[in-house]
């Protein structure tokens, strides 16, 4: 292996919005059998914004969103930003909340008016025992459409479900198109409900899906891929994919990714798009032919 290839390899790159660290990871990026997918703001946006309200019988909407945006006003995930920016677009007042509890992978809880609020999403309600009987038929009919429902309870009682939907890329259908027809296996992994994972998926061709995961999980199922054997990407844009862009043999950090999710990559994707993958391993198989 030339260093000088190498280095006219990274140099290639970086003109393409491209950082590699170093030449071990061009290498490798050229050597991928599978990549591994975050959901959000990796294949979508990352910003997504409140589509549908639907109230329990004797709730109104507003009633729905003005205790959804109270429970969400300390939280820093993007669901908590889209429910509390949809609140202030309707000059709703929030209420004060006790007790603020993130739920990792689930929701959140607070003490709201003397009484405990919940809003997440199925797993949550089954472990506060609350019966999501009425609502879970529309839910899983927003589910099918690439939204993401979740469920608001206070106390045991069902107060409705507040849906918001990501946008997908524009760019990432054909960005995914051109991963499988450099031969990778493209697989989405996330902590989305599967019906959810699965609508989106299939609006960008990609047909493995890995759901319901939880942040601290995520690491794992590239380790099970790469214990089958699999040389093994990561693209994520979050805190959350932290561990599993370190552990992938190569982490891709995608766009507006946050500081530790840069530092835990090998490759950071200035332009934020699918597309600069697909340009880093064509880079790499373009030095290695120069290598042999
Ligand atoms: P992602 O893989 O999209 O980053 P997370 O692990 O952060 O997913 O969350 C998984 C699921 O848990 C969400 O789809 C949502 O249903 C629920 N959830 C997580 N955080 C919140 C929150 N602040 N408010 C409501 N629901 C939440
Ligand atoms: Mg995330």
């Amino acid at each position: 292996a030339t260093p000088i290839s190498i280095m006219v390899g990274v140099g290639k790159a970086a003109e393409h919005g491209i950082l590699i660290r170093n030449g071990e990871a061009l290498q490798q990026a050229g050597k991928l059998e599978a990549i591994v997918l975050d959901k959000t703001g990796t294949v979508t946006v990352g910003r997504p914004t409140v589509t549908h309200l639907v109230p329990a019988p004797d709730y109104s909407e507003e009633q729905l969103l003005q205790l959804a945006a109270s429970l969400e006003q300390g939280s820093e995930h993007p669901l908590a930003h889209a429910i509390v920016e949809a609140a202030k677009q309707r000059e709703i007042t929030l209420s004060e909340i006790q007790q603020f509890e993130a739920i990792t992978g689930q929701g959140v809880s607070a003490r709201l008016d003397g009484e405990p609020g919940y809003l997440g999403n199925a797993r949550l309600m089954q472990r506060q025992g609350i019966d999501i009987g009425e609502l879970e038929g529309q839910a899983q009919q927003l589910a099918g459409q690439a939204q993401t429902p979740m469920y608001l309870a206070r106390g045991q009682r069902l107060v409705g479900i507040v849906a918001v939907a990501d946008p997908i890329k524009a760019d990432s259908s054909a960005a995914i198109r051109r991963l499988q027809q450099l031969g990778l296996k493209v697989i989405m992994l996330t902590g989305d409900s599967e019906a959810t994972a699965q609508a989106v998926a299939h609006q960008v061709g990609i047909d493995a899906v890995i759901a319901e995961v939880l942040p601290q999980d995520k690491n794992r199922h590239i380790e099970q891929l790469q214990q089958q054997g699999q040389i093994v990407a990561m693209v994520g844009d979050g805190i959350n994919d932290a561990p599993a862009l370190a552990q992938a043999d190569v982490g891709f950090a995608i766009g507006s990714g946050t500081d530790v999710a840069i530092e835990s990559a090998d490759v950071t994707l200035m332009r934020g798009s699918l597309h600069g993958v697909a340009d880093a391993i064509a880079i790499s198989h373009a030095t290695l032919r120069n290598i042999k």
